[in-house]
């Protein structure tokens, strides 16, 4: 295990960084009241200006033989300076554009990711089912070939870019097996519905989608695979991503609140001086610290296919997400009235802190599925 990064991780870096002067934090912190149009505009812009440095191409995500952890050193960036544009590109650039580089790769799928690299294209991956249409696949639609069509039907909840979108993959199955309808909005029959509103990466649009009877010409389906490989797939994707976004988030929050404990001053002094805000620091870096050290660990081993890797994703997934809360909630702490105001970045971070442990895999679900492979291995 080597850590270090290489000359062309810390290229991205300082590339990335080099990005966001003045203007671009201020254009990203309309992103945060933006409404759907700008919000869409904003996400655009960003998506060519990191298209120009070489990020949207880098590293294929959790794959093995991948540059996971040269992946991981521009994440970890792009989720500190924003957490809402991290996801929104991160779910283009990795979730929706990795399902089509593993199940797709030419034809139609090959033309929309030289779009995503380019930045010309946001994308969208719908796979939660609504909780009152549960049922074993948990799919919540289906599919079937009616002459060179496939027709689909179904709800999605939380589609992630969903009011936004110029392209979704939408799973599905086909009878036992799953598929990957890539479509864009405006097919007749589906129905991209109201952005929901969240407590927190207020940056991002997220809506529920219907299919009633939408006719998806067949190339535009990937599949139908036989196996789980696309669930399997997309969480440990969508976990690693999400894992990053508690790094990046932990980073910005102790940013904000050792500064803050320098400037503010109480009883004389800054209230860095006092005790119980040093050891509050003191306890966030160590928890940033082991959160990013397993989140690399984790990432190297999904790119040496090592088979303890999808356990070490949940695991990093878990602590990171958890961390975040503790985090947020120490440095509200050290902000007391302050960082209890609406609109600060602080509670700005509060909120957007709860976010990693509920998507994806929730906590609940990683916690259980790590115990079954502990058990499965050492007895
Ligand atoms: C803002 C936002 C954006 C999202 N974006 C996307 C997206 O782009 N695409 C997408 O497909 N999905 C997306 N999701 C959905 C997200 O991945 C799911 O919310 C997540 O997987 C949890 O599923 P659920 O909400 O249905 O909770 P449930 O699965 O209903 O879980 C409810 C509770 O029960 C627990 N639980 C569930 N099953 C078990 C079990 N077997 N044993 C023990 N406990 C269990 C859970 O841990 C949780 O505490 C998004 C969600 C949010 C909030």
């Amino acid at each position: 295990m080597n850590f270090d990064w290489t000359v062309e991780d810390r290229e991205i870096k300082t590339r990335l960084i080099g990005i966001f002067d003045q203007s671009c934090l201020l254009e990203l912190e309309a992103l945060e009241d933006a409404d759907l149009l700008e919000l869409k505009n904003i996400t655009s812009r960003f998506l060519k200006r990191l298209a120009r440095i070489g990020y949207l191409g880098i590293g294929a995500g959790p794959v093995a033989g991948s540059d996971t952890l040269g992946l991981m050193a521009g994440q970890e960036e792009l989720a500190r300076i924003s957490g809402s544009l991290f996801l929104a590109v991160e779910v283009t650039a990795r979730i929706f554009a990795g399902l089509l580089r593993c199940f797709g790769g030419s034809g139609h799928a090959g033309n929309i990711l030289e779009a995503v690299e380019r930045g010309d294209l946001i994308g969208a991956v719908a796979v939660t089912e609504p909780a009152e249409q549960e049922h074993d696949g948990g799919l919540g639609a289906v599919a079937w070939l009616d002459g060179s069509d496939y027709v689909v039907n179904g709800k999605k909840d939380f589609v992630t870019n969903g009011p936004i979108a110029d392209c979704l993959a939408i799973l599905v199955h086909v009878e036992e097996q799953i598929a990957i309808c890539v479509v864009e909005p405006g097919l007749p029959g589906l129905v991209i519905g109201p952005r929901m509103k969240t407590l927190g990466y207020n940056g991002v649009a997220v809506s529920a989608i219907e299919l009633n009877e939408v006719r998806v010409p067949r190339s535009q389906v990937l599949g139908p695979i036989s196996d789980r490989s696309p669930l399997e797939f997309l969480r440990l994707t969508e976990d690693l991503v999400l894992t990053m976004a508690s790094v990046g988030l932990i980073q910005r929050t102790i940013a904000e609140a050792r500064k803050y404990s320098g400037l503010h001053q109480r009883s004389g002094k800054p209230i860095f001086a006092h005790q119980e805000i040093r050891f509050k620091l003191a306890e966030m870096l160590t928890l940033s610290q082991t959160s990013q050290l397993l989140a690399f660990r984790a990432g190297w081993m999904c790119s040496v296919s090592d088979s303890e890797a999808a356990t070490m994703v949940r695991c990093a997934k878990v602590f990171a997400a958890e961390a975040s809360e503790k985090v947020a909630s120490m440095a509200m702490q050290i902000m007391a009235g302050q960082g209890y105001l609406s609109g600060n970045i602080m509670e700005r971070g509060y909120r957007d802190a709860k976010y990693a442990a509920v998507a994806g895999t929730t906590s609940e679900r990683a916690r259980m599925a790590i115990a079954d492979d502990l058990l499965k291995r050492y007895v």
